[in-house]
């Protein structure tokens, strides 16, 4: 599966960071994290921490699937409105969902103070509302957020356009929101964990071979095999291969990134607003404003391909609509893959397809990163046969 398309900005920037070695002779592990993204770096992190022994294969190179093409913007408010969850999951469940979400924010921080240098930096957020008749719905939203105690203010239009200096109806600001370079930080992570004693493998597709009551066997291509008491599925949208039941749709997201420019106002807030499919932008570290969205239900890579400059313009223009003083220079351009659930929620934990010792970590939606933090402590209290409050509404239980 071609994951993206063009030239994501985080593997341009920052090349190939360390070139893991393959797997070779066969080896025994408590936990096979099968999966060299975010969601295996930051799970396989999060389960070292707590004592287990832990090995990482990825078939590509570190980060090189779609967690190269990610924009991160890490933020509590999921695809989802709060309202329109609580509509699905009931009121209790969906607060629940959000609050982890803004936990998580704070641990990520945490993660990226530990590795140092990943691009991690606190940020606004403001969801404005793209059109007059949107405003109603956004009130409502802001009412369920602020009756769920989340961080959340109401901005009138003039306030936008005093504090931003765009149009817009209305919004919601938060200042629980940061932003991360993706690759760098699964890479600083794996590292890490190698320098700690785990092995960690690139260029190692494995596959499974069988599972049983007590372990799970896996094979590489180059036949050396992998026996763990737990594997952990972290293979982001090519996980949906090993499982028969359609949980998910795959989509393509568009993105572009500016040279450096003076960000103004737009330094310490990223945008995103309430229109679908939404337009979405932040800054960088090296100031440059990155923009997103776009997105289309293509998941033919090819098809996909040809379209990266072209969308990328109309992100570029929408932009400049927005804020006609900034002078914008597209530097580079891309498309990655991403899934979505229909309830915007993901799956961490066993199918019944696999048992019990094979455990799926679906970080899909447009918070990916932000589920894979909470997914880490989820796994680990499905490892440790401990109660986690999120394990049915996050794991396959919630489709029954
Ligand atoms: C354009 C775009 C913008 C996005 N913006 C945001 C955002 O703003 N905020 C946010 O939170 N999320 C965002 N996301 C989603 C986020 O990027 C994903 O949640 C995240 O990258 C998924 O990471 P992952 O590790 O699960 O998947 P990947 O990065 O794809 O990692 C999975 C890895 O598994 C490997 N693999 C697959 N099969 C095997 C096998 N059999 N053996 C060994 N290895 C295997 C692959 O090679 C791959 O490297 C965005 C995604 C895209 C595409």
């Amino acid at each position: 599966m071609d994951l993206k398309s063009g030239y994501p900005f985080w593997a341009v920037k920052n090349g190939l960071m360390q070139a893991f070695d393959p797997l070779l002779e066969d080896v025994r592990c408590d936990v096979a994290v099968i999966g060299g993204g975010i969601t295996g770096a930051i799970i396989a992190d999060a389960l070292a921490d707590a004592g287990h022994e832990v090995c990482v294969f990825e078939q590509r190179d570190v980060g090189w699937g779609s967690s190269a093409a990610s924009t991160a913007l890490l933020q509590y408010e999921i695809d989802t409105h709060l309202t329109d969850l609580t509509r699905e999951v009931g009121q209790e469940s969906a607060v629940l969902a959000y609050r982890a979400c803004q936990e998580a924010i704070g641990l990520l921080g945490e993660l990226a103070r530990g590795v140092r240098d990943v691009d991690f930096a606190p940020s606004d957020s403001l969801y404005f509302a793209s059109h007059r008749w949107h405003v109603r719905r956004l009130r409502n939203e802001f009412e369920a957020r602020r009756r769920a105690r989340l961080d959340t203010q109401w901005l009138e239009g003039s306030d936008i356009a005093r504090d931003y200096g765009f149009d817009a109806p209305a919004g919601l600001l938060t200042s629980t929101a940061a932003r991360l370079d993706p690759y760098r930080m699964a890479h600083r992570l794996l590292q890490r964990l190698q320098r700690r004693g785990a092995g960690v493998h690139g260029r190692t597709r494995l596959i499974p071979v069988h599972a049983t009551s007590r372990q799970v066997t896996l094979a590489s291509e180059s036949g050396a095999r992998v026996t763990a008491r737990h594997v952990v599925v972290a293979t982001g949208y090519e996980a949906q291969r090993w499982i028969d039941q359609d949980v998910a749709r795959n989509r393509s997201s568009y993105a572009c990134i500016t040279e450096p420019i003076d960000p103004g106002v737009l330094a310490g807030t990223m945008l995103w607003e309430t229109a679908r499919p939404y337009l979405y932008l932040r800054t960088t570290g090296d100031s440059r404003l990155l923009v997103g969205g776009e997105d289309d239900s293509i998941d033919i890579p090819k098809r996909r391909d040809v379209r990266v400059e072209k969308k990328a313009a109309r992100l570029m223009k929408r932009v400049e609509g927005l804020f006609p003083q900034l002078s914008l220079r597209p530097a580079f351009s891309w498309a990655g893959t991403f899934a979505e659930t229909p309830d915007g929620l993901p799956f961490f934990g066993p199918h019944p397809q696999w048992g019990p010792r094979v455990l799926f970590a679906m970080a899909y939606g447009g918070n990916g990163i932000v589920y894979s933090m909470i997914g880490a402590g989820l796994l680990r209290a499905r490892l440790e046969k401990r109660a986690h409050p999120l394990m049915k509404l996050f794991g396959f239980e919630r489709l029954r």
